[in-house]
């Protein structure tokens, strides 16, 4: 009889609340509640403004969720930005120009970045820079290597996924292809890479790294006609970065020789996750 009469009584309101908070996806609201009542009673607030309160923290939790979403949505092989970017490393590159370009005007305007120069002048960090920038002004990013995405592209050809994998890398509105010019590309990996930058012109941004100055670009492409295309097409409206000067990572290590560490300390330093062929 106690059981019946328990079970015929209204939930308690907070039961009913967390219900209906979880359920309208507010996770901050219900996570505060409790304790901005608290303050808003310590403090004399209104209605209204408690309620401000909570709404206001539950955007700014949204937001932090929503840039993380997108960090991991884009698989950046690790997450860098300008503030650990040493300008004084690499003299030739236009920090002005740099730091403009991170206020991310580019991708709203959909004009392209390409970045050139050779191995280890900080190409991967500045794009990984560029595409966490993206990310925290709620642009859409996928950071992927040249092979890696023909590859895919390729996987998806033979798989007959080719149309949806094409849709969603001409939807996101910022492409980064890191290391093109290392792997030479077969003839079809070439044209469904082409077809890409071609899907993707004036629709979205594109950042390309490449250590081959556009004169050697059709040793990529196989093709001089394919390769005057894509270049037509990515130039069209760009930024060009220069990154010439010496290696990053060869004047560490030759500091890190001459501090007299062992190659044990170095093999502690924090992996960067990126392969680079040229090592
Ligand atoms: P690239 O892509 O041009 O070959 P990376 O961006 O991979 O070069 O740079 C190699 C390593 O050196 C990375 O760990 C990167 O973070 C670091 N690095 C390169 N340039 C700079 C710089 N100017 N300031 C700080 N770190 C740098
Ligand atoms: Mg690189």
């Amino acid at each position: 009889m106690t059981v019946s009469a328990r079970n015929d009584s209204p939930a308690p309101p907070q039961v009913l609340l967390t219900h209906h908070l979880r359920q309208l996806k507010l996770p901050t609201f219900l996570r505060e509640y409790d304790k901005v009542a608290a303050e808003a009673a310590r403090e004399g607030l209104d209605h209204p403004r408690y309620l401000l309160r909570l709404a206001e923290l539950e955007l700014i939790d949204r937001e932090r969720r929503m840039v993380e979403r997108r960090i991991r949505a884009a698989h950046f092989p690790a997450v860098k930005s300008f503030d650990t970017f040493d300008f004084t490393a690499i003299p030739s590159l236009n920090k002005p120009l740099v730091l403009e370009l991170a206020r991310c005007e580019y991708a709203v305007a959909r004009e392209n970045i390409i970045a050139l120069g050779n191995s280890g002048t900080g190409k991967t960090h500045a794009s990984l820079a560029f595409g966490l920038a993206a990310c925290q002004r709620g642009f859409s990013v996928i950071f992927i290597t040249a092979a890696a995405l023909v590859h895919q592209l390729m996987e998806a050809r033979d798989e007959r996924r080719l149309l949806k994998l094409q849709a969603q890398l001409t939807t996101v509105k910022l492409l980064i292809i890191d290391e093109l010019g290392y792997v030479p590309l077969s003839q079809t990996g070439a044209e469904l890479l082409f077809e890409i930058f071609s899907q993707r012109h004036e629709r979205g941004s594109t950042i390309v790294n490449s250590n081959l100055p556009f004169e050697e670009w059709t040793t990529v492409f196989g093709s001089q006609r394919l390769t005057g295309a894509l270049l037509d097409r990515l130039t069209h409206h760009v930024h060009i970065l220069e990154l010439n000067g010496e290696s990053y990572r060869l004047k560490q290590s030759a500091a890190r020789r001459k501090r007299g560490q062992r190659p044990s300390d170095e093999a502690a330093q924090p992996i960067d996750g990126e392969i680079d062929p040229a090592n």
